[in-house]
């Protein structure tokens, strides 16, 4: 039997709808900017969110690390959370890439305020601090247990942003997940910000990339970045069109991923040793276990029962609801942590 793999949203397969698509992609090289589907899903990206133009991108580790390379120079510092994927998930990126430092504003599991961000800003006149130049919000946000943002507060923070000569960066990694819980559109998420990274791979389904986008300017100094860090695919329409593939038929069905992120919570608040559940908002579902069970312990009983999960902290662990995980593999959960636990 396969393993019901709740580790991650990037674990899913293309479905063979989505290989179909892919297999018959018209390609070219598109470092000449000779592939038609890659330019087909960066101009989609850019009009959907409201922006000039769009960049594919190998990865969003990538596509956030050219942003921040583009709206910096060495020495600035760059506004995020604690958790954010920019700072703990990139291989120490931002710093290595861009020469930046950053510096962490208190978080609500990931969100912060616009008081926060001002507060935060170094004084311009001061020539012994380093020029406060990005702000990054990341919705939802991982670390904060898919939590998503109130795009109320975005906008105050664009207005900080505004006030201080601030670039404004969204990771928006699962920005879909987000915007099938608010309602507001592409176009409303896009409008606060200068860039947005938007993943591919994540509850998009598709095999590999993101998209980043910005205005037309923005953009071209981008595509430079991305030869410079490696990104220049040559017949990368194989690997757009599942991206297209995935913005005609795998957004509607983001909704399912958070219900069952729901009924999971649901399951795993009733084991007797898992101390407290993080609110569950999208497809994120994390837990802190008590004294009496371990993250080392609790993960291959897990197992053995057909079901992964990640170690997300000390006491901690992920789970995450995607395209591959169906109402059969719920009720498997249930079933398997009903029994053999006490
Ligand atoms: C997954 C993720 C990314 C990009 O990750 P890649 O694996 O490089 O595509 C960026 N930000 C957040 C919040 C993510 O979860």
């Amino acid at each position: 039997m396969s393993f019901i793999d709740l580790r991650s949203d990037t674990v899913t397969h293309p479905t063979p709808a989505m290989r179909a698509a892919m297999l018959t992609a018209e390609v070219g090289d598109d470092v000449f900017g000779e592939d038609p589907t890659v330019h087909a899903l960066e101009t989609r990206m850019a009009q959907l969110f409201g922006h000039e133009a769009g960049l594919f991108c190998p990865s969003g580790t990538m596509a956030n690390q050219i942003a921040i390379n583009v709206h910096t120079r060495p020495g600035d510092e760059v506004i995020c959370e604690e958790g954010a994927h920019i700072y703990r998930y990139e291989g120490g990126g931002t710093m290595a890439n861009s020469g930046c430092s950053v510096k962490f504003v208190p978080a609500d599991r990931g969100r912060f305020t616009a008081e926060e961000v001002e507060a935060a800003v170094n004084d311009p006149e001061a020539t012994y601090l380093a020029r406060t130049r990005l702000v990054n919000i990341e919705n939802s946000n991982n670390r904060g247990g898919g939590s998503v943002w109130d795009i109320d507060e975005v906008k105050r923070i664009r207005t900080v942003c505004d006030r201080h000569g601030l670039k404004l960066h969204l990771d928006g990694a699962r920005i879909f997940n987000a915007m099938a819980v608010d309602g507001n559109s592409a176009a409303q998420w896009g409008a606060p910000f200068d860039s947005v990274s938007i993943c591919l791979s994540k509850g998009l389904g598709a095999p590999v990339g993101s998209v980043l986008v910005g205005g037309s300017t923005f953009i071209d100094q981008a595509r430079r970045v991305r030869k410079r860090f490696g990104g220049g695919m040559r017949q990368a329409g194989i690997l757009a069109a599942a991206g297209l593939y995935a913005l005609d038929h795998h957004l509607d069905r983001l909704a399912d991923d958070h219900r069952r992120a729901k009924q999971l919570a649901a399951i795993l608040e009733r084991c007797p040793f898992v101390e407290q559940l993080m609110p569950v908002e999208t497809n994120i579902v994390i837990v802190t276990l008590d004294q009496r069970m371990t993250v080392p312990s609790f993960l291959p009983k897990l197992k053995e029962r057909n079901i992964l999960a990640v170690q997300f902290g000390p006491q901690m662990v992920r789970f995450v609801t995607h395209l591959d995980v169906d109402d059969k593999a719920i009720a498997h959960v249930d079933e398997a942590l009903k029994h053999g636990y006490e």
